[in-house]
């Protein structure tokens, strides 16, 4: 079959996919790939040909500031514009037998809609269905004083996108709130999907998908008996010096041995003295690092919480925006991590948690658990499995 996959142009949402395509090429599919340029090498490692698409990430993200956010998703609607046009025009000599598509993509979805094309959505975070949006779930998170204008901005949305489906003739819906495809591949597990019994089997909750990720000898674990804190608020939302010159503070005893992760904002000489216990880099290779680590102090993103889970890390959650909010809960909730109010992240706050939690024999208990059904099913493998049986029936 020649299936083409549509992903926005995010590590977060190609990265999931990418072990998914090597085993449909292994299987003898035929898989183009339409994203941006920057993927380029990454797409064609898979064996995938990739279909260049208009539109990047913004390279700083927006900040919680309702207009700046407001900004990016018509944005994102004027990609999805230009996205269908350029797409219906590179498939039109070759009419693939199913689409792929990002849940978030508009132009995937709406491009399977007019082309009359079997539609499979990917879900690299929660998924919603009739009963459950995202939306809704962030919306109760919010604690913070945006919520008023957040209700108004997912209202524009709303309308922006419902105006574009209008105008190509397809079927209204927003990428947070839209109905579901007819299969779902979720790359978390179940049990981390709120209201994970409402899913029928549209859905499929294949969990992470690290591939060869876990393995990298760019990094090594320091010798010594000490136990290993890894710390991390992601790629995006990171800029946050008082937050790692915290972290020094918390641990310089030496008590624990630590890799930092400071992100491309931050630069290390501003962060003053560093111990000796401490390692510190813009990036480190995480999967592999977590394949070593006892703690995971985290900012929750979606990856970052199921590699940790993978690797079968307890965490502490010191969340940056709505969606990690929702993930830092749902650790805790699940007992597999306990998650720190963002009004107060001193150093003993940071070190009383990292400590507490590491002994707590309850949470280690449920990260066993969690850990074992992660690696007990490939994602990949699931995921092709149940697209095959999709397309074939
Ligand atoms: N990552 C990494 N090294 C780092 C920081 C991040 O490899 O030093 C990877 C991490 O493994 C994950 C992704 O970047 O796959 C971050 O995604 P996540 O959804 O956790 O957060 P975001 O960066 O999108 O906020």
């Amino acid at each position: 079959m020649h299936i083409t996959f549509v992903s926005i142009p995010g590590y977060g949402h190609v990265n999931p996919t990418l072990p998914l395509v090597q085993e449909l090429v292994r299987r003898g599919h035929r898989i183009s790939y339409a994203t941006s340029e920057k993927f380029r090498d990454a797409v064609e490692s898979t064996g995938a040909k990739l279909l260049p698409m208009p539109g990047e990430m913004p390279n700083r993200p927006p900040g919680l500031d309702p207009a700046e956010m407001a900004k990016v998703l018509e944005g994102f609607v004027t990609t999805a514009r230009e996205g269908v046009a350029v797409l219906e025009q590179q498939l039109a000599g070759d009419r693939p037998d199913a689409l792929c598509y990002d849940a978030m993509t508009m132009a995937g979805r709406f491009v399977a809609e007019r082309l009359g094309l079997p539609d499979i959505a990917l879900h690299p975070t929660y998924a919603s269905n009739e009963r459950f949006s995202l939306r809704g779930q962030l919306m109760s998170n919010s604690n913070q004083e945006f919520p008023a204008e957040y209700v108004q901005l997912f209202q524009r949305l709303r309308e922006i996108c419902d105006q574009l489906a209008a105008e190509l003739g397809v079927k209204p819906g927003n990428p947070l709130e839209g109905a579901p495809a007819s299969l779902n591949i979720v790359f978390i597990p179940r049990e981390f999907q709120f209201a994970g019994d409402t899913f029928d089997d549209r859905f499929r909750f294949v969990g992470p998908s690290l591939g060869s990720r876990v393995v990298d000898t760019s990094w090594q674990r320091p010798d010594g008996a000490r136990p290993l804190l890894f710390i991390s608020l992601g790629t995006a939302f990171n800029n946050r010096p008082e937050f790692f010159r915290n972290c020094l503070r918390a641990f310089e005893d030496g008590r624990w041995q630590v890799a930092m992760a400071v992100g491309e904002q931050v630069d290390p000489a501003d962060l003053g003295p560093i111990p000796d216990n401490f390692e510190i880099r813009t990036y480190f290779p995480q999967p592999a690092v977590l394949q070593e680590a006892d703690l995971f102090l985290s900012h929750t993103g979606m990856n970052s919480t199921l590699e940790s889970l993978y690797s079968g890390v307890p965490i502490v959650a010191v969340p940056q925006q709505p969606e990690q909010e929702a993930n830092a809960r749902q650790v805790e909730q699940l007992g597999l991590g306990r998650r720190l109010d963002g009004d107060d992240l001193s150093a003993e706050v940071l070190r009383q948690a990292v400590d507490e939690v590491h002994d707590d024999q309850r949470i280690r208990a449920n990260i066993a658990e969690m850990s074992e059904k992660l690696r007990g099913v490939d994602g990949a493998v699931a995921a092709a499995d149940a697209i095959e049986a999709h397309l074939n029936s």
